[in-house]
């Protein structure tokens, strides 16, 4: 079915649906194409099941812990099929909603593998799908290293990780960035003994040193290994798991190793050169406004610069399709896309880190908030800090949290990196006690002069 429409989007994830229905909404005319799954990596290989196996593993440790308030209980066994069944019904439940408003909001669906034949239009199998604007959302796939063969089996990736039957006695995580210390929390938590292997000096190397610190500390409490600093020579799977050599000779062995070193744009062989698009590496190369360099074209999501979140590319998508029907929506900030890491503790952060923060501003005022003096994290038995940076006599310009649950105060903190607000104007907004949210709090009274529950 060949045809014409004032949107062709090619990719259903996160940015090419989002701008699907913020287009359908603006009363433009959309054709969404897609080889796989409505709802992309993040609904069905990323961010919805990593978050519920994370949950699952929440609830082992919680009963693992009861007795140190009382409260006897034991755990009785992790059946592996039965969390993947609760795992796979939250994204079953969401995949079904995510198909009804596709088809609620007029969208004209194409199932199948498209390319890009000409500045204007996307092929389909014998279909032409012209559009007046087209947006590229083809997303991204797990990398892997030279040498390293997935097997799925032994030496696995994500996608295998997230469909295994059963769960690790020993596992070795290669890579330290957030997918691979979400997975070490994961498999920790269902009884797995795990060891991280990062070839750059710290966990979560992106982040603010804190919080590579204190997750860092974190994870040994757990008693999760790492070894940092230090690259994987080789890897082969054994007749009983994986065998794995370190650029300095230890060899360590498990059941498998999940390969976490990152994901590649998946920009190849689908046109995208042959029709002129100018590319930056693997990216799509695009202004700061998702533009290319043809006309009328636009890219979204893991295949354009800036973190490769889901949230970022929704707010691309929307950002696109706005533009498309004529208006005028603000560039996004990249170092503003909120980011966390799922993990036990979890971390959390907006805006620049203290690094960033001194090369951009030279002088900043920094604060770094106890979780052992706020009640609920007392009583929720978890620890961490808040950290604010901020400009000398000026607004927050980064926020970072460590501890359980604090994904959830990184709404506030992107209020107060969005709207540019001092620690003074923080200072006197009232948190409701007993709750995390009062380390936010404390945090901007401290900075600002005046702390309540610290000494200083
Ligand atoms: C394990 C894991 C956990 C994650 N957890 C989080 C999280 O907690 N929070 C978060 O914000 N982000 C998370 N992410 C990242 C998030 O999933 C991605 O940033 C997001 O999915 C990117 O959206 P996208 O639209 O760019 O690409 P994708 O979601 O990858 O979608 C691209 C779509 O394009 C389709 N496609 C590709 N080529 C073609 C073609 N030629 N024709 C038709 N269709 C095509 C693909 O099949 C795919 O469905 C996680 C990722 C992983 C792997």
């Amino acid at each position: 079915m060949s045809g014409v429409h004032d949107v062709v989007v090619l990719g259903a994830g996160s940015g090419g649906y989002a701008a699907a229905l913020r287009a359908s909404q603006l009363g433009l005319s959309v054709s969404l194409i897609e080889r796989d799954l409505l709802g992309g990596t993040c609904l069905h290989r990323g961010c919805i099941p990593t978050k519920a196996l994370l949950h699952a593993g929440e609830v082992a440790d919680t009963v693992r812990e009861a007795g140190h308030l009382g409260i006897d209980a034991s755990l009785g066994g992790i059946d592996m099929p039965r969390v993947n069944g609760y795992k796979d019904a939250v994204v079953g439940r969401l995949y079904k909603g995510l198909q009804g408003l596709i088809k609620h909001r007029g969208v004209t669906y194409v199932a199948g593998t498209g390319r890009l034949t000409s500045p204007t239009a996307v092929t389909v199998g014998d279909a032409v799908h012209e559009g007046r604007a087209l947006v590229l959302a083809t997303g991204s796939y797990p990398r892997t290293l030279p040498g390293l063969s997935i097997d799925g089996e032994r030496i696995i990736t994500s996608e295998h990780a997230l469909a295994l039957d059963r769960v690790p006695a020993r596992a070795i995580v290669l890579g330290g960035g957030v997918i691979g210390v979400e997975f070490a929390s994961i498999w920790t938590s269902l009884g797995a003994e795990v060891t991280i292997v990062e070839a750059l000096d710290r966990l979560l190397p992106t982040d603010d040193e804190a919080i590579s610190k204190g997750m860092e500390r974190a994870y040994r409490k757990r008693g999760i290994a790492t070894r940092l600093g230090i690259r994987v020579a080789s890897a082969a799977a054994t007749d009983t798991g994986v065998s794995v050599t370190l650029d300095d000779g230890t060899e360590l062995t498990a059941d498998l190793l999940l390969v976490a070193v990152g994901r590649g744009a998946a920009t190849t062989g689908l046109g995208f050169e042959e029709a002129g698009l100018r590319m930056d590496g693997p990216l799509v190369a695009v202004d700061d406004r998702l533009r290319t360099n043809l006309p009328n074209v636009y890219a979204v999501g893991d295949i354009v610069r800036g973190p490769q979140l889901a949230h970022k590319g929704f707010a691309e998508g929307i950002a696109v399709a706005e533009q498309i029907a004529g208006r005028n929506p603000a560039p996004i900030d990249l170092a503003g896309i909120p980011r966390v890491t799922y993990s036990e503790p979890e971390a959390a952060s907006v805006g620049l880190t203290e690094a960033q923060a001194r090369q951009t501003y030279g002088q900043v005022r920094t604060i770094t908030y106890d979780l052992a003096g706020n009640g609920k994290s007392q009583i929720l038995r978890t620890s961490g800090f808040v950290k604010l940076i901020a400009r000398e006599d000026g607004p927050i310009v980064g926020v970072h949290l460590l501890g359980s649950r604090v994904g959830e105060l990184l709404a506030e903190a992107q209020l107060m990196y969005a709207w540019e607000a001092s620690p003074e104007d923080v200072a006197p907004l009232l948190h409701a006690h007993p709750t995390m949210s009062e380390s936010m709090g404390e945090a901007a009274m401290a900075l600002a002069g005046a702390p309540l529950h610290a000494h200083g």
